[in-house]
């Protein structure tokens, strides 16, 4: 693969040599077509006492020799730029063509289209760009079509069973008592926080989230958690406790989106953790971060599921089982606040039946309490 502008100076530097080429073979053919007699002829012609007019000859044959050289040697060059020129613009042409019909058939949706790479450099580049965008584009319309797939998915369960209320009722198979009422507004409920999250993650993807950094004290947030999701806890059997050794640990953060992202957190390891298990919540600093571990004893989640447990409307087959399950959206909402706030959350299980444990990670605050 050549560069382009080696290959213009190659087609030039050609042009120029053909030309220089022909103008040495015309001054050479017309010396060779007359042999030394005609010379000495011509000479011997000339008039011996009128040096003007035997000058004047004379330049009017070396000029005629000379024009009929200089118009072989410029035919040759035009002729060799003609080609040169018709070579590398066709090069040039038909990747620029291809882009350019690739570009229309995916503003009309082929977004599988790609283009071949050219011969050079400069423009492989280009096609490479163009078949990385193209890539990207591709992507983001198969998220977007999994996502219409999924939300119309979600939407469809709670409207099948709202449905379901409403014709039993008018039908008069189903009782119009404050059992059937209570069922219908647990639907409703869940239609309206599935809007809720949609919402939430169209502006968390958005990066459209608003953000008031300050310096707070996770510990005391992490305590002040704990202790409010406790009772939740306790009455679904389940021990929630907090493991503070670290003290007083401040981070720079959103006091409200870090309590969000906590609520996900714990409020995930109460749901897939059964009656009798354990979730212990510490605050530790680790690697120049500020770290908050939830770590239960629940259903744990298979090796093959980790990678896309961040992932919108992910959910293993096992919660999916469990009534307590969400629709997968918390996890995705939460990881992009943490990004947002210079963190990150990641998660680690030893299998099913293993339990999990979420990690949390921010920067930490500059406080005096805090040094970094
Ligand atoms: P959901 O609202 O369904 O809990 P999330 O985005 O919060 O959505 O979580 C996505 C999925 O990750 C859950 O459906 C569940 O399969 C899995 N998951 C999250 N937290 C835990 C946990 N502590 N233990 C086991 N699985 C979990």
């Amino acid at each position: 693969m050549a560069s382009l502008r080696s290959r213009l100076i190659a087609a030039q530097l050609a042009v120029v040599l053909v030309g220089v080429l022909a103008l040495a073979v015309g001054v050479e053919w017309t010396l060779r077509r007359h042999p030394p007699a005609f010379w000495a002829e011509l000479l011997a012609s000339l008039p011996a006492d009128d040096l003007a007019s035997s000058t004047t000859l004379l330049l009017a044959l070396v000029r005629r020799i000379t024009f009929r050289a200089l118009f072989f040697a410029g035919l040759a060059a035009t002729l060799t730029g003609l080609l040169t020129s018709w070579l590398l613009t066709g090069e040039l042409l038909r990747p620029l063509r291809d882009l350019a019909r690739s570009s229309r058939r995916i503003a009309v949706g082929h977004y599988d289209e790609r283009v071949a790479m050219p011969a050079s450099t400069e423009l492989a580049t280009v096609a490479e760009s163009f078949n990385q965008m193209a890539d990207t584009l591709e992507q983001i319309e198969a998220q977007r079509v999994a996502l219409i797939g999924n939300v119309m998915h979600e939407l469809r369960t709670p409207l099948t069973a709202l449905g379901g209320y409403v014709e039993g009722m008018m039908d008069g198979v189903l009782p119009a008592d404050e059992r059937s009422f209570d069922q219908m507004d647990h639907e409703v409920r869940r239609l309206q926080r599935l809007v809720a999250d949609l919402q939430e993650l169209s502006r968390v993807e958005a990066g459209q989230v608003r953000l008031s950094l300050e310096d707070v004290d996770l510990t005391a947030l992490t305590a002040r958690l704990v202790q409010r999701l406790a009772p939740q806890a306790m009455a679904m059997g389940i021990a929630l406790t907090l493991n503070d050794n670290a003290g007083s640990l401040f981070v720079h953060a959103d006091p409200d989106r870090t309590t969000q992202i906590l609520i996900n957190l714990v409020g995930n390891a109460i749901n897939y953790t059964l009656e009798g298990g354990t979730i212990i919540v510490s605050v530790n600093r680790r690697n120049g971060l500020a770290e908050v571990t939830v770590e239960d004893s629940g259903i744990g989640i298979a090796a093959s599921d980790l990678p896309f447990i961040f992932e919108r409307f992910f959910r293993t087959d096992r919660s999916r089982d469990r009534r307590t399950g969400g629709s997968g959206i918390g996890l995705t909402i939460a990881r992009h606040l943490a990004w947002a706030m210079g963190g990150d959350i990641s998660a680690t299980s030893e299998g099913v039946g293993q339990g999990s444990q979420f990690s949390l990670s921010l920067p930490v605050g500059r406080t005096a309490s805090n040094p970094v």
